[in-house]
This record gives structure tokens, C-alpha cells and sequence, in this order.
């Protein structure tokens, strides 16, 4: 039995809490802030309350095609909806409490200062401070969204995404810099809501990330245009100038030798290009914990710092490890498992993407490019989301299957999937290549009918036959 302190109760916090009190430790988990971390406070829970929303709004709009006759002349109000969310994130934070009291997980609010792996200073709101004793440290303390010197935020005009998920209105305009997960996510929320809504992205596609297909990237930026949404991609801002009620973006695109300036007036930016490792004030250097240079904390394959019994996961492992809740959960169970024993391994290589924008994104395994970099001899096989009865009685067709499949085993490597709950249908897809299930073993599957998961089904079907 150890004695551990968790410093921060996202996701990755609290399933270290609760796996390690289920395990017989000693646990006590340090929050400055709500429990729950980004996740359940601004971030997946937050942005999917928004979501769900933005798509009865949607769905509204389109309820002659249902034939439902009445007023289609539905809007977002923002008071009701903040209440909505804070209701949701209320209820979940009361089962994380209420686990945390079910497991003995002895909850410590304030700030935690690493001293050691043997100890953990925590100073409360009131500036007291508490010396927490013990045989190991997790640090779960999790980033924050990354600012622009070109775009100093100001919680008003020029917003991050902890600021647009409390707007108490829907700016008439606003332009999003960064066309990435949460970029993609809040641009098809506000074009629902009713915003006028531009995405300026530097790079030459949405989702410019090695796990996107960039055949889905191409697919979500046509059916984010259909909705009216600009996109302008391979674009940079430099400057932007906040007065008389509007924010006058300037930007260029192209290259440095020859590019082309854009000029925009909005009222509002959000500016989504990345987060931060939260970890001022945590004591990293005095307690000798190495960083890379952008200051994620590095650890070795069983998640261990720089200073043995001082563990890290979650998004303060950065970007090079995979930032998603579900991750941190499996990084947690992982630095649970190897607490003063180098067991487990944190295995990285098949993490499924969830990305909610309209239409959405499921994804797991290689994509095309990075199984033919790996040498593979791959087939690529696809099915239109139009050819699946299930989407057309859904009125939701707009969406394609892609497989990524070993020519020679005829075994699954990727899935990537957009269309109408992909974030739902990529978990099959996670299974079957878990399980290194082959094409025949998921065409053998009989899948209901009319469902979307057929589409999985056909999919293997087609590519047995190809
Ligand atoms: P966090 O959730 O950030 O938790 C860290 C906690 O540590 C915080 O509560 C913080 O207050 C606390 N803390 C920090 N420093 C200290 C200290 N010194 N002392 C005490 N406490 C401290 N991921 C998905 O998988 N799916 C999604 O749909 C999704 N949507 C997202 C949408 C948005 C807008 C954002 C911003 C993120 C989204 N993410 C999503 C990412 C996800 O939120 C993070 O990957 C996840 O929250 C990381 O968990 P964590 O526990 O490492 O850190």
C-alpha cells in the first residue's frame, strides 16, 4: 500500500484517484480549481452540451423535409443553454464527488507545489498551506489554451475557448483562428447558432493532424462550407485591431515571397490554436522534473519523471502524446499500475478520435499515408455514407467509410469514418483492430439493419470482394 498525491482531478487525475484507491493505496487528489479538470469544465463536456443544441437547431430548420409543420424559426437562447451546461457539468462533478468519497479519496482544494515524490505543498484560496506527505506523486495538472502575441485575448472580442463556451449571446460574426478539433467543433456550434462564422487555418487543410485522412479533412471542409461557413486555409493573421464595436483581423495568404492580404471585420475572434502545459507555479524545476522546451513534461514508457516516484499524465505530456480524455484514463490506469514497479508500458498506438463537428468524425488506426510511409501494402476501400437506407430516413447523407486494409493479412488497419454519429460508429472499427480482426471476421458480423453500423459491415464486404 502506498500513500499518493494526485496533483489535479481532470480526467487523467481522477481515474489515477480511483484506480489507485481500488488498488489499496492511500490516495488524496489536489484541485485548484472545479473538480473534473477542462474536460468536464471546458472542454468535451462543455463543447458536446453546445453541440447537441447546435443539432436539434439544425435538425429544426429542416423540419419540413420531416414533414413537421409549425414554426421553423427557432433560435439559441444562450442564458438557457449556460444553464443547461452548468447543470450537466454539475450533476457529473457530484458523481466524481461522490466516488471520491465511495473510494476514500481524500479531496485537498488548492494549489499543489511539487516539493518532492515525497511531498506536495498545497496553498489554499485563504494562502494556508498544507504539507501532504507520502511515498509518490501523479502530476494530472493538464494545459490551457495557448495565446497569440498577435491576438492577445481579451475575454470579450478576441476569445479562447474557455471564453466562447460562456458567451451569454451569439456574436453576429466571428472568426475562428485555428481550424483544428476545437476550431472545427466551435465553427459548426456558432454557424447553427446563427453567427456568420469564418475559419482561418495556416496550414493547407482543416484537421491538419497525422491521424486526420486527408480525404475526410477535404470531406468536412465541403459540408462546412454547405452550411455557409468560410474557410480560408493556408492563411496566417498578423494583427488584429479592436474598436468601434469590431475586431479588424489582418491576415495574408500564401507564402511570405508572395502573399496575398486579407482583411476582416468581425465582432468576434476565438482564437483555438493549441494549448499550453499548465504548470506555472508547480515547483518542475526546483523538484528537478525534466520538460521538453515547450515545457510538456516528459516521462519515460511507464510514465515515470525525471524524479523517480513522481509520475505525469494527461494533456501535461503534450501533443506528442495524444491529448484526449480518453487517453489521460488510459495513461491514469497505466502510472497506476506502475507505482514503484515498471510493469505496463503505455501503449499509444490505436487511440480513436471522436470529433464532433457536423458532420462528424470517427477515425482509428493508420491512414492511408502513414501505412504506405510504414511500407505497408494497403488497400483503401470506401462507402458513401448516400448508400445506407438508415442516413437516407435520417436525412443525414452527406459522409463517407474509409478502410485501410493489409493487402496481404487482409487484416484492418484504419478506420476513418465522417458522417452522422462517427463518433459513435468508430468504436466498432477500435475493436475489430484490437483484435486484429480481418475484413471477413467483421463482413461475418451480421449488423442490423437499417442502422449506420451496416455501413461498417458493407465496408468489409466490399473490400473482401476487391
Ligand atoms: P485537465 O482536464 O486539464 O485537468 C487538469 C486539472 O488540474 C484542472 O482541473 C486544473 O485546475 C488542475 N490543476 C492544474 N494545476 C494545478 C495545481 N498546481 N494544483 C492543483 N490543481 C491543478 N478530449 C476528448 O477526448 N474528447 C473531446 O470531445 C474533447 N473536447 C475538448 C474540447 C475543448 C474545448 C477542449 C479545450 C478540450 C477538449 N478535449 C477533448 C481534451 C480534453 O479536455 C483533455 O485532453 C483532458 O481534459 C485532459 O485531461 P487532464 O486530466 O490531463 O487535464
Amino acid at each position: 500500500m502506498k500513500k499518493l498525491t494526485i496533483i489535479g482531478s481532470g480526467p487523467a487525475g481522477y481515474t489515477a484517484a480511483f484506480a489507485a484507491a481500488r488498488a489499496g493505496h492511500a490516495v488524496t487528489l489536489v484541485e485548484s480549481e472545479a473538480i473534473g479538470g477542462t474536460c468536464l469544465n471546458s472542454g468535451c463536456i462543455p463543447t458536446k452540451t453546445f453541440k447537441s443544441s447546435a443539432d436539434i437547431l439544425d435538425k429544426f430548420r429542416h423540419m419540413g423535409e420531416f414533414a413537421i409543420t409549425g414554426s421553423s424559426q427557432a433560435a439559441i437562447d444562450m442564458a438557457r443553454l449556460l444553464e443547461r451546461k452548468t447543470s450537466v457539468i454539475r450533476l457529473l462533478a457530484q458523481g466524481l464527488e461522490k466516488s471520491c468519497a465511495h473510494l476514500n479519496v481524500a479531496v485537498v482544494r488548492g494549489r499543489g507545489h511539487l516539493v518532492s515524490a515525497r511531498q506536495v505543498l498545497v496553498t489554499a484560496r485563504d494562502g494556508s498551506v498544507q504539507p501532504l506527505d507520502g511515498d509518490a506523486v501523479i502530476l494530472a495538472v493538464g494545459s490551457r489554451p495557448m495565446e497569440l502575441s498577435a491576438l492577445p485575448t481579451d475575454r470579450c472580442r478576441i476569445l479562447t475557448s474557455d471564453d466562447a463556451l460562456n458567451l451569454d449571446h451569439v456574436p453576429a460574426s466571428i472568426c475562428i483562428v485555428g481550424g483544428g478539433v476545437i476550431g472545427c467543433e466551435m465553427a459548426c456550434i456558432f454557424r447553427a447558432f446563427g453567427a456568420e462564422v469564418t475559419v482561418i487555418e495556416g496550414q493547407n487543410r482543416l484537421l491538419p493532424l497525422p491521424a486526420i485522412d486527408e480525404e475526410i479533412s477535404k470531406l468536412l471542409q465541403r459540408e462546412m462550407k454547405k452550411a455557409g461557413i468560410r474557410v480560408e486555409t493556408g492563411v496566417t493573421v498578423s494583427r488584429a485591431e479592436v474598436g468601434d464595436g469590431i475586431v479588424r483581423l489582418h491576415a495574408a495568404a500564401g507564402s511570405a515571397r508572395a502573399s496575398v492580404p486579407l482583411k476582416l471585420e468581425v465582432e468576434s475572434v476565438l482564437v483555438t490554436v493549441g494549448r499550453v502545459p499548465d504548470t506555472t507555479g508547480l515547483g518542475l524545476d526546483t523538484a528537478g522534473v525534466a520538460c521538453d522546451p515547450r515545457g510538456w513534461v516528459q516521462t519515460d514508457a511507464f510514465l515515470e519523471t525525471s524524479v523517480p516516484g513522481v509520475y505525469a499524465i494527461g494533456d501535461i505530456l503534450g501533443p506528442e502524446k495524444i491529448m484526449l480524455a480518453h487517453m489521460a484514463a488510459v495513461e491514469a490506469e497505466c502510472a497506476v499500475a506502475n507505482l514503484g514497479q515498471q510493469s505496463v508500458p503505455c501503449d499509444y498506438s490505436l487511440v480513436p478520435s471522436a470529433i464532433f463537428t457536423t458532420p462528424e468524425i470517427g477515425c482509428v488506426g493508420l491512414t492511408e499515408v502513414q501505412a504506405l510511409a510504414l511500407g505497408r501494402n494497403v488497400r483503401c476501400v470506401r462507402l458513401h455514407v448516400r448508400e445506407l437506407g438508415k442516413a437516407h430516413a435520417m436525412g443525414e447523407i452527406a459522409g463517407l467509410f474509409k478502410l485501410i486494409v493489409d493487402a496481404e493479412s487482409e487484416t484492418i488497419l484504419g478506420a476513418h469514418i465522417c458522417g452522422p454519429h462517427a463518433t459513435d460508429l468508430v468504436a466498432e472499427a477500435a475493436l475489430a483492430i484490437h483484435m486484429g480482426a480481418s475484413v471477413e471476421d467483421v463482413a461475418r458480423t451480421i449488423h442490423a439493419h437499417p442502422t449506420l453500423a451496416e455501413g461498417f459491415g458493407d465496408l468489409c464486404r466490399i473490400a473482401r470482394l476487391a
